[in-house]
């Protein structure tokens, strides 16, 4: 498969009064064209940062701890995206138009004093070529594409004149309106009741086959991701730490954390709408993050002169799944592979 979005060891720290904090800590993941990532994680596990550091959307204060984003465009054409590029023109050329990115709460993407009309139709003259008429009749086309009611009406209306639902889906015709190959999806559903949450699902699951559009949608709940994403990334304080297809995660998880996860989570189909299983030991905090491996206070697994004292490297299976963990896998620990990790 065609990869269309790389991250090779990507690094954002932000400096505080409490010292350095490593929000995102030598991620690499990648994303095929046409599928759909989904990235699952507690919240603190930096899958937020991480994302945003691809459009470079991060608070001022952040600051670029290395790694490099490779991204191919639609048109196949392949850009590196450096730190210079990804503050400057390339990243403001992308944005809006090969990649678009809906967020938890529509009103960090729609501005409250301009109507829906105007906002998409802003983006659209602002990468191609079309007179404000074609631009008008491309954003009615827009939110008839996201299944808006009343789609005439809607466009000179407000965001405030809409319900949650319908916001989430105003946001979602404005991240389309470039035709993007790739959508960024933070948490789109997270604060919508469950009835509106599954239609949205559904909404961008046909869209994203519709459009030929990868996805990468970032949650905190397993129900939601077995749902939409055909493969998944585990993120644990600033590291992925599991990587598979849906099935390799939910029915062959090889790293203790996912495994810890998935404990009392129903399996596929009844699992809608759970949230992710408080798992014992301490909440993770990214200002004090244990030694070895960051897991280790929390992990059933581990050993002791080990875990708390390496860092653990990536395992690749055949596959194609990815653990990094001393000891993965779903036996106990093997007493040959703790002497060769000592
Ligand atoms: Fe647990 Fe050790 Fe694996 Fe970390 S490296 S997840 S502590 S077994
Ligand atoms: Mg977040």
């Amino acid at each position: 498969p065609e990869r269309i979005l790389q991250l090779n060891d990507v690094g954002v720290h932000f400096p505080t009064r409490d010292g350095l904090v490593k929000a995102v800590n030598g991620v690499s993941y990648h994303v095929n064209r046409g599928e759909v990532l989904g990235i699952v994680g507690e919240s603190g596990s930096g899958k937020s940062v991480t994302a945003r550091s691809i459009m470079r959307l991060l608070p001022k204060n952040a600051v670029d701890a290395g790694g490099s984003v490779q991204f191919r465009k639609r048109d196949g054409q392949e850009i590196v995206l450096s730190e210079q590029e990804r503050l400057g023109k390339t990243m403001r050329s992308l944005r809006g138009g090969d990649i678009g990115m809906v967020f938890q709460e529509p009103m960090t993407a729609l501005s409250p004093v301009h109507t829906i009309g105007t906002q998409i139709m802003r983006t659209v003259m602002l990468h191609q070529k079309v007179s404000k008429a074609q631009a008008r009749q491309r954003a009615i086309e827009l939110l008839t594409k996201v299944q808006m009611p009343r789609p005439n009406e809607i466009v000179d209306n407000y965001p405030h004149h809409l319900s949650g639902g319908m916001r989430q889906r105003a946001m979602i015709a404005l991240a389309l309106a470039c035709d993007p190959c790739l959508l960024i999806a933070d948490e789109p559903t997270t604060a919508l009741d469950v009835t509106t949450e599954a239609q949205i699902l559904e909404l961008l699951k046909s869209l994203q086959q519709e459009m030929d559009m990868a996805i990468v949608f970032i949650t905190h709940n397993f129900g939601v991701v077995a749902d939409i994403a055909d493969r998944i990334a585990v993120m644990y304080l600033g590291r992925v730490v599991e990587t598979g297809t849906v099935d390799e995660i939910f029915y062959e998880p090889k790293h203790p954390y996912t495994q810890a996860l998935l404990g009392s989570i129903p399996r596929l189909g009844k699992s809608h709408g759970k949230r992710l299983r408080t798992i014992s030991g301490m909440v993770p905090d990214p200002y004090n993050v244990p030694s070895g491996c960051s897991f280790h206070p929390r992990c059933e697994r581990a050993v002791a002169g080990v875990c708390n004292v390496r860092i653990p490297d990536v395992v690749h299976y055949a596959s194609g799944q990815i653990a990094r963990c001393h000891f993965p896998g779903t036996d106990l620990p093997d007493p040959d592979r703790m002497e060769a990790a000592q």
